[in-house]
This record gives structure tokens, C-alpha cells and sequence, in this order.
């Protein structure tokens, strides 16, 4: 399949990896929104948030992005997000999540 993720995940493209484990990789957005934005990306191709079926690989993504804001130093406060088709303003079909950080974040949800 053509996806721009999986082939970052099988190394068939460059990334700048800051951590991975079996199930997923970890690496720099390359254009980052944040002094820190990470991009948690599972190694097996799901389209986004509405194909993920298993708890397992969700609180596999969960931990490494709390190990990634962990790694990074973002001690103040990080945000993780997952856009979500078309509505979600998702541009790229590879489910992953934005860990972002370092700078004060503006809302998002009417307060
Ligand atoms: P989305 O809008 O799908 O939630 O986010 C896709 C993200 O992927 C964007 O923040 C974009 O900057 C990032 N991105 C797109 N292409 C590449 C790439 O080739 N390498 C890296 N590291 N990030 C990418
Ligand atoms: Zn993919």
C-alpha cells in the first residue's frame, strides 16, 4: 500500500525517531506547530481513530506518548491529539497522535 507512514515506519523514508518499541515509532512532525510536536505513529497501517479495535495498541500509543512528553522535558504540560477524518482535519490516512509542547498552548474547546 501506498501510505506515507508506513513506509516512514519501514525506514523506506527518513524520520528523525526520538523512541520506538514494537509497537510503535515516535518521531519530529516535520512541520512543527510547538517547541516540541511528536508524532506517535503504530506500526500496523490503521486509517485513523475509527479503525482502531484493539485496547492493547491504544494504551500501547498512550504510553510511549507520555514516555515521548517524558523524554522531551515538557515537565509544564503537553497536549496529545488525534485528528480524525475529514471533519477532524486529518491530512494524513495513517493514524497517529500529536504530542506537542513547550510553549503555552492556546485553547481549543470553548471554556
Ligand atoms: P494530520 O493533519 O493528518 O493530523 O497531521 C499530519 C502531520 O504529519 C502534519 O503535522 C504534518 O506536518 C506531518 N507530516 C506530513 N508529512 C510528513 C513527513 O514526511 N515527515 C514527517 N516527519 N511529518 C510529516
Ligand atoms: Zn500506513
Amino acid at each position: 500500500m501506498d501510505c506515507l507512514f508506513c513506509s516512514i515506519v519501514a525506514g523506506d523514508l527518513p524520520s528523525e525517531r526520538v523512541l520506538e518499541d514494537d509497537h510503535v515509532i515516535v518521531f519530529r512532525d516535520i512541520q512543527p506547530q510547538a517547541p516540541t510536536h511528536l508524532l506517535v505513529v503504530p506500526r500496523r497501517h490503521l486509517a485513523s481513530m475509527d479503525e482502531l479495535d484493539d485496547p492493547a495498541l491504544g494504551g500501547a500509543i498512550l504510553a510511549a506518548a507520555r514516555r515521548a512528553a517524558r523524554d522531551a522535558g515538557l515537565t509544564d504540560g503537553w497536549r496529545l491529539i488525534a485528528n480524525t477524518g475529514t471533519d477532524g482535519g486529518q491530512e494524513v490516512p495513517h493514524l497517529h497522535f500529536h504530542v506537542l509542547g513547550g510553549r503555552r498552548l492556546g485553547r481549543m474547546l470553548p471554556g
